[in-house]
């Protein structure tokens, strides 16, 4: 390999190793200029007590090069593992995941044919904060955490990426008909950068726009969405394209980048030369276009279009009346290596080299978010968390309204977010976690933590079992707390 940008590897573990070394004999046949520098992760890693399956030695190699080509993982079952993906991206700070999702009709079988949609993940927020609590004997609790300036990041990232792509239009999917704090925050802020660009743009509640991306995924060309989301309607949207193994993506932060297959490391047909490296080759595509150099780039992804549309299959998408050729995964290399310089004449080809001359500098142009002045924020009551397993929502509300101070009175209590008193219905299915609302008898007034510790402790006092309170708050005069079902 010619040497130039520094670049961290892991050839990963089942076919991880057979398609790295496919796609690095396209990479260096193609002139790419990368100093390469391996590094274990994986399998052998978390064998050797790293339970991330990273070793302390790697950060080091990956915080010097900012970018990281991986081969998939195998993530052992149980034992207190943790997913090596999930630690690399958020210890790094890669907040966009890029997933573009393109068909390749007829060579591929597809029901989509001018399937081209490209989703961008938020990578770091969400429920995968990973905050869980078990608070009673029956319920447990995952925290849903979102910040403004990481809506805003990925929202920017998915119109600046439609911008240098010649996008015409980003669509955003949340549920914020009903959770209206959190998905109407990302939404709220979609809606903000959406009018500093001159692309269309729409919103669509997950639930329709997972189903219209199912039915007519053309409707579609860049979509961004929330972590969870995200995750999920980004393999749906690759296997609409016919396979999984064909899809590259990448994980982009402001220090650092990881580039990798969307499959995993297909321990069944590992060590055969049967897999196929189309999604590492992608992969590595992605990677040179980040580290700038579009034109190695341009002609790796239009000799691998030329590959496909010749019919040199790889087992999982050859078919025996379109394909000319099933080959193995370093035969499917050569392959691609052979028509280095040739582009394909009935698929689409590719263009990276960009017409204006500073677009590749813009391309790599850290994402910056909006200064907001601090909110004028008021304390206005309290919801303390009730563990009870015996108590009707009447009995609760009698021992709670006995403790209760003249200042914070019990206004409410919901059960699984349903509200169960004053006037609850007999049919709501209640277990043992209560929500209390307690607020100043004029709801808008102010309250201060010396009220709250107080009521805590008369609560305590009292022999209620609390398990967490949040704090209800005021933002500039708009309640920022949800009522409760039937509220
Ligand atoms: P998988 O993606 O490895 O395999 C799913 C199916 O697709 C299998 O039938 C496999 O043979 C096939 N397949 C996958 N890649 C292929 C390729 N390049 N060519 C041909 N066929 C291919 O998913 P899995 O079986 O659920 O997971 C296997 C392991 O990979 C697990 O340990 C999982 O945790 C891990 N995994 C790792 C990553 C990653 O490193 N990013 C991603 C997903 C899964």
């Amino acid at each position: 390999m010619t040497t130039g940008t520094p670049v961290t590897v892991a050839y990963g573990d089942g076919i991880g190793p057979e398609i790295m070394r496919a796609t690095l004999h396209v990479l260096d046949a193609a002139g790419a200029r990368l100093d390469l520098e391996r590094v274990e992760v994986g399998l052998d890693v978390y064998r050797d007590g790293h339970s991330s399956g990273i070793a302390p030695d790697t950060w080091e190699s990956l915080r010097r090069t900012g970018v990281f080509l991986k081969g998939p993982i195998t993530t052992p079952q149980g034992g207190g593992y943790k997913s090596l993906n999930v630690t690399i991206r958020k210890s790094l700070g890669m907040y966009a995941n890029v997933r573009p999702c393109v068909a390749y009709p007829p060579f591929v079988a597809t029901r989509h044919p001018s399937m081209d949609v490209v989703i961008v993940r938020e990578n770091e927020e969400d429920l995968y904060a990973g905050i869980e609590h078990r608070q009673t004997d029956d319920v447990v609790q995952c925290l849903k955490l979102y910040s403004r300036q990481g809506c805003e990041r990925i929202v920017r990232y998915a119109f600046e990426y439609a911008r240098r792509n010649n996008r015409r239009k980003v669509s955003c999917f949340t549920k914020d008909n009903i959770m209206k704090l959190t998905d109407g925050l990302f939404h709220r802020v979609f809606e903000e950068v959406a009018a500093e660009y001159d692309l269309q743009h729409e919103h669509y509640i997950i639930d329709i726009g997972t189903a219209l991306l199912a039915d007519s995924p053309e409707m579609f060309d860049v979509i961004v969405l929330p972590n969870l989301y995200g995750d999920i309607l980004s393999d749906v949207a690759a296997q609409l394209t016919g396979s999984v193994g064909l899809g590259g993506s990448a994980n982009i932060g402001d220090h650092c980048a990881m580039f990798e297959a969307i499959h995993g490391s297909a321990p069944g047909i590992a060590g055969q030369d049967i897999a196929n490296p189309s999604g590492l080759l992608l992969a590595s595509v992605m990677m040179l276009v980040h580290i700038g150099q579009r034109e190695v780039a341009e002609l790796v992804h239009n000799a691998w279009l030329r590959t496909l549309e010749d019919g040199v299959h790889t087992a999982d998408i050859y078919m025996a009346d379109t394909s000319a050729q099933c080959v193995g995964t370093a035969e499917f290399g050569r392959a691609v290596v052979a028509r280095l310089g040739q582009r394909p004449e009935r698929l689409r080809a590719v263009r990276y080299i960009p017409d204006v001359a500073d677009a590749a500098e813009d391309a790599a142009a850290p994402i910056t978010v909006t200064a907001h002045p601090p909110a004028d924020k008021r304390m206005v009551g309290v919801d303390v968390f009730v563990h009870d397993r015996d108590a009707s929502a009447d009995d609760l509300a009698e021992r709670l309204q006995k403790a209760q101070g003249d200042d914070l009175q019990l206004l409410m209590i919901s059960n699984r977010g349903v509200k169960v008193w004053p006037e609850g219905l007999p049919e709501t299915m209640c277990v043992d976690h209560w929500r209390c609302r307690f607020q100043h008898p004029q709801s808008d007034r102010e309250v201060d933590h010396a009220q709250v510790i107080d009521l805590l402790t008369r609560l305590a006092d009292a022999g209620i079992d609390f398990v967490k309170t949040e704090q209800l708050y005021t933002f500039d005069g708009e309640p920022a707390y949800s009522l409760g079902q039937g509220q």
